[in-house]
């Protein structure tokens, strides 16, 4: 080779190199402003709650509300916002075990009904509270599904969550469970806001809520359908969700079958 190639390809190389480099600076600092959006966002989830428990104790210590609804209704506040940081805590909690591949897949025969059952007994006072038909169709030849259960359990309790929580008391909630030779099918729907259909591909991100102000009444972490789809691929299984604005959401999770 001439010298003259020989500094042309080593130009060329380094002119590679630069470029590489440039593209690990760009990820890097990409990272970076991922990561302080995300701290960001915990320390308001956090502060939020915490401010209003502040100030409805405070007006309770001031003796601003005496009436004792008023004082009851606060003190119902208080623990509700105290519900919130819990809760937040615990999805923050779940989504760590997910990084941290602290999760184990245990498959066990899990029976249809009792997982319906267990799902809907977490938000029997709530159901009865608020009026609704919760509307459960099991397919029969849907007895039962090979799968790890404490997964399946905690996506159903997210989707039911979100179907309660994003729809009008006295609205009916559908829980309909069917198979084929290679699925079982758990569709979970409600008759509640929807989500508009340019965010449907996000909902399933973490910490990524639809209009910050839909977040304000409703509350919650963004981290309960995230949680919910991760959890689902780690049973090899599938989450859809099909929505229309003021007609419903339905979210299916279609796992694999191994029925006994
Ligand atoms: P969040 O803690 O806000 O409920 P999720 O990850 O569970 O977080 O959901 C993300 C967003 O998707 C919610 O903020 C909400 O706007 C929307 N969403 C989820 N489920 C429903 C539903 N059943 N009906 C309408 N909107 C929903």
């Amino acid at each position: 080779k001439s010298r003259v190639v020989e500094l042309r390809e080593l130009a060329e190389s380094m002119n590679d190199m630069g470029l590489e480099i440039k593209a690990k600076i760009k990820a890097l600092q990409d990272e970076e402003r991922r990561r302080n959006e995300l701290i960001a966002n915990l320390s308001h989830d956090i502060k939020t709650p915490i401010a209003s428990i502040r100030s409805y104790s405070e007006a309770l210590v001031d003796e601003v509300v005496t009436d004792p609804a008023e004082v009851r209704n606060y003190l119902l506040g208080i623990g509700k916002q105290t519900e919130r940081v819990v809760s937040f805590a615990n999805e923050l909690l779940a989504i760590a075990a997910i990084d941290d591949k602290e999760i184990a897949y245990k498959p066990e025969v899990v029976w249809i009904d009792e997982l319906i059952l267990d799902t809907l007994q977490a938000f029997e006072a709530q159901i009865s509270r608020e009026n609704r038909l919760i509307d459960v169709q099991i397919n029969e030849d849907c007895v039962s599904v090979v799968t790890d259960k404490v997964c399946i359990q905690r996506i159903l309790y997210n989707l039911v969550g979100n179907a309660i929580k994003f729809s009008k008391p006295g609205t009916s909630i559908k829980l309909h469970i069917y198979c084929d030779n290679t699925f079982t099918y758990m569709e979970v729907k409600d008759e509640g806001i929807g989500i508009p259909e340019d965010e449907l591909e996000r909902i399933f991100e973490r910490f990524y809520r639809v209009e910050k102000s839909r977040n304000q009444q409703y509350g919650g972490s963004g981290l309960g359908l995230a949680i919910a789809k991760e959890l689902t691929e780690f049973i090899h299984g599938k989450l859809t969700v099909s929505s229309g604005q003021g007609i419903g959401s339905t979210f299916m999770v279609q796992i694999p079958n191994q029925r006994v």
